[in-house]
């Protein structure tokens, strides 16, 4: 363009009379005048288009320019979700961490809200969150950051293709004499729930679609194979609650636990009911009756749980001995804000509480993931009543962290990404 104007404005300067310098002139404004046409029509289609999507936009959207700029981002994108041909990456002891992504839909509140999906998973492994930002002169953009774990689960993900890619890799590991955990990461309302005790149709949940039914059913199929059926093993087992650093015993009437540390740093649970199961059916009515003694007592199932840990195990014992064990745990939520406004005291500590063993955790995965002697397990009753997962070489661990698509839910949303992107 700069080179062309200055031929114009100089052309073969001295030697205008030249026919040649006439031709090339006239020629050269020519070329000059439909560049600034094709400008100007280009202007005007954009002009057009944002006044055509004035028009038609719903503009009881409040955000419906945000809408329609993660709309265009969309449309650039390539994209190549999972699917079930995508190969499992089996953890080994150079990588014994899997840390995945979950995004549920817009639920009922958040498109009665007319809130935006500020979430895209364009592949199988990528997490792309688009923040609504404003610039000094007030114009809208949108800052795309893209966060990439060992899988990225969209919302029409179910939970049985969560479970094959996330826990059921890590079910032959009770079988070696290893230890197993799994872990739900994220905001109250995001969808842990869903994902480790099952799909909530109405009122109901049905458990046998969680991660905790799926697992246990695969552990009683491969019980049934030769190499492990000559073990003998008996399957247990337990379901407990920590809540503000206290055990409760989900499968005893809620009975309150103590927790031991011997001189040789194993720590146990005292009391704590191991109930032998021999199906899948046995383990389905077990986290039934702990389901229920999870909602007791409250008004609002969320409100109690989401300041919770659940832990639900599934233990294989040879001789009377440990074999190995699956711990899946339904974290307590890892939202912030509220608890420090909030003037009750009762809520405050148990906000604090939960901060504290959420912080544990993130500090005893990583030394898990980098084979550090030292795992700082004593930080907190989560960690410490999990020690044994996060000892040994035998030790496998994913992390689900679950996300909230809401524009609303924005700002948790990073904090947890942040967490899970080590
Ligand atoms: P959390 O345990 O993290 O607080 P829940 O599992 O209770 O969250 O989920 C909150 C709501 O969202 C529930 O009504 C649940 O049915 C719904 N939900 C969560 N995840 C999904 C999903 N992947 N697909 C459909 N609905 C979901
Ligand atoms: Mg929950």
């Amino acid at each position: 363009m700069q080179r062309l104007r200055n031929l114009c404005e100089h052309p073969a300067k001295g030697h205008l009379s030249h026919p040649l310098a006439a031709w090339k002139k006239s020629n050269c404004v020519k070329e000059v005048e439909k560049l600034q046409e094709k400008r100007e029509r280009r202007r005007l289609q954009q002009q057009e288009l944002r006044e055509k999507r004035a028009q038609e936009a719903d503009v009881t959207i409040p955000n419906y320019e945000i809408m329609y700029m993660i709309r265009d981002f969309r449309a650039s994108l390539d994209y190549r979700p999972l699917t079930t041909a995508d190969l499992v990456t089996k953890p080994d002891t150079k990588r014994r961490i899997c840390v995945c992504v979950r995004k549920r839909p817009l639920n009922k509140r958040e498109l009665s809200l007319k809130d935006l999906d500020v979430i895209t998973i364009p592949s199988k492994d990528v997490v792309m969150v688009h923040e609504p930002k404003q610039k000094v002169d007030l114009t809208r953009y949108l800052e795309n950051q893209t966060f990439r774990f060992d899988y990225a689960f969209d919302d029409s993900t179910t939970n049985e293709m969560v479970y094959r890619f996330t826990a059921r890799p890590l079910v032959e590991t009770i079988f070696e004499r290893g230890m197993a955990t799994c872990f739900a990461y994220g905001q109250t309302g995001s969808g842990k729930t869903h994902t480790m005790g099952g799909d909530f149709s109405g009122k109901n949940q049905d458990c046998s679609k969680g991660i905790y039914a799926l697992a246990a059913q695969d552990v009683f199929l491969m019980l049934k194979k030769p190499n492990y059926k000559k073990l003998d093993l008996q399957v247990y087992a337990t379901f407990f609650e920590i809540y503000s650093g206290k055990v409760f015993d989900l499968l005893n009437h809620k009975a309150k636990l103590r927790v031991l540390e011997d001189g040789k740093q194993q720590v146990q649970v005292v009391g704590l009911h191991e109930h032998e199961v021999k199906c899948t059916e046995d383990v389905l009515k077990l986290i039934k009756v702990g389901n229920s003694y999870r909602m007791s007592g409250q008004t609002s199932a969320n409100a109690h749980s989401s300041r919770s840990h659940a832990v639900f195990q599934i233990i294989l014992q040879r001789k009377g001995k440990m074999h190995g064990k699956f711990s899946l745990i339904d974290l307590a939520g890892n939202e912030r804000g509220a608890d420090t406004i909030s003037s009750n005291k009762q809520t405050r500590l148990e906000g604090a509480e939960i901060n504290k063993s959420l912080l544990a955790l993130k500090e005893c995965i990583r030394a898990l993931g980098r084979n550090k002697p030292h795992t700082p397990f004593r930080a907190s009753k989560l960690t410490q009543v999990l020690r044994d997962s996060f000892i040994g070489e035998n030790s496998r661990t994913c992390m689900i962290a679950t996300i909230s698509p809401g524009m609303i839910s924005c700002e948790n949303t990073l904090n947890t990404l942040r967490y899970a992107n080590r």
